[in-house]
């Protein structure tokens, strides 16, 4: 394949939520097609692209069908399974991010030890196979500590705070799976940075950003963040070597811890576009999906300066009912992602609400 790719090309995407709707929609701004692979019945992403291959994602045959309509391929979320991408590569498939990126991600310990090799601060930690491990670790880095399952957990599951005399009772909450605990990492505020790398190795971020959680879930995005210049530059130099220590091709999530002393540690990376971009959808003068579509393809990278400063607030569950309020509030821009079934805590939609502004939902 050679690059960059032109219009009328097609991009495959492992994955039918969400964000892949959303990639879709920037693909074909851009004059792209989309295929989608996904076990998902009726998706999001399939309801926007031209073609969607409902199946497992390591039935062969399927992606098979994706390589073949293809030009480059890449994934809307980290779980996809290593077996799938290794599968697409000996097809001869382009694949971006590349499986590394996706192999370190998908497992903390890999992560924090990639990060920390690359000289990036994270909470200390340790490696827990046996209940003793944690034991261990507790007399180590002190209590309490974080328990968290090495693959699979998101949006704050499969993780529990343990202390001497709970380690049992902390490992069979998790499943008995293998896991990492964290040292409390003694944050005042959670940030995040979106960051991107071409083909062509070039790197662009987009500013630091504010997240604010509820019961572990994204709830609010602040854009950029308030604070010194210093945290910010901080923040894209962490982004910006992290994009090059994984020799990365495409859109990345980098959150952050920010401590009172200003300094920052990285909690985890998502080697995807991230729910924390979504304001760059009426902000950015390049959104983060259409910047996702750029890089894969082969085109250079946009500009990522924001147009304006923006609260994007995500819409879980029953919020989707003031789909209505936020159609004709003159401040919002309202994304629905199609899902027909809303549960508590699902990500249904959002809204970015432009201009400086802490109505909140
Ligand atoms: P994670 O799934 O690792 O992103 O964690 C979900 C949320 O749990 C984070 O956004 C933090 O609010 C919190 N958290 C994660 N790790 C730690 C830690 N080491 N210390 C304190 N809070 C944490």
């Amino acid at each position: 394949m050679t690059f960059p790719l032109p219009p009328g090309s097609t991009i495959g995407i492992l994955g039918g939520g969400q964000l892949g709707r959303m990639l879709a929609m920037a693909a074909a701004r851009l004059g792209f097609d989309v295929a989608v692979l996904t076990p998902e019945p009726n998706a999001p992403a399939s309801r926007v692209a031209a073609r969607t291959f409902q199946a497992d994602y390591e039935d062969p045959a399927a992606l098979d069908d994706l390589a073949d309509a293809s030009d480059v391929i890449t994934f809307e979320f980290e779980n996809v399974p290593a077996g799938a991408l290794e599968h697409l590569a000996r097809r001869g498939a382009a694949i971006a991010p590349g499986a590394r990126a996706l192999a370190v991600a998908q497992d903390r310990l890999a992560e924090k030890t990639f990060l920390n090799a690359a000289g990036l601060a994270t909470v200390a930690f340790a490696k827990v196979d046996v209940v003793d491990d944690i034991t261990d670790a507790l007399k180590q880095l002190g209590a309490p500590l974080l328990l968290k399952t090495r693959r699979g957990g998101y949006d704050g599951k499969g993780q529990v705070w343990v202390r001497p005399g709970e380690e049992a009772g902390a490992f069979a909450a998790i499943g008995g799976r293998p896991a990492i605990v964290e040292a409390p990492a003694n944050f005042t505020r959670e940030c995040a940075v979106i960051g991107a790398r071409g083909r062509d190795g070039r790197i662009a971020l987009y500013p630091l950003t504010e997240s604010h959680h509820q019961g572990g879930i994204l709830r609010r995005t602040v854009a950029p963040a308030p604070g010194s210049s210093d945290t910010r530059a901080s923040a894209e130099a962490i982004a910006g070597r992290l994009l090059a220590a994984l020799d990365y091709v495409g859109v990345l999530g980098v959150e952050l811890f920010e401590a009172a002393d200003g300094s920052l540690t990285v909690n985890e990376f998502a080697p995807r576009v991230h729910n924390t971009g979504h304001w760059t959808l009426d902000a950015g003068l390049t959104d983060q999906f259409e910047q996702h579509v750029r890089a894969v393809a082969g085109w250079p990278l946009g500009p990522t300066r924001p147009a304006v400063d923006v609260e994007m607030i995500n819409l879980l569950g029953d919020d989707i009912a003031g789909w209505a309020r936020y159609a004709v509030d003159p401040t919002c821009r309202l994304w629905l992602y199609g899902k027909p079934q809303s549960r508590p805590g699902r990500k249904m939609g959002h809204i970015n609400r432009l201009g400086k502004s802490t109505r909140g939902i």
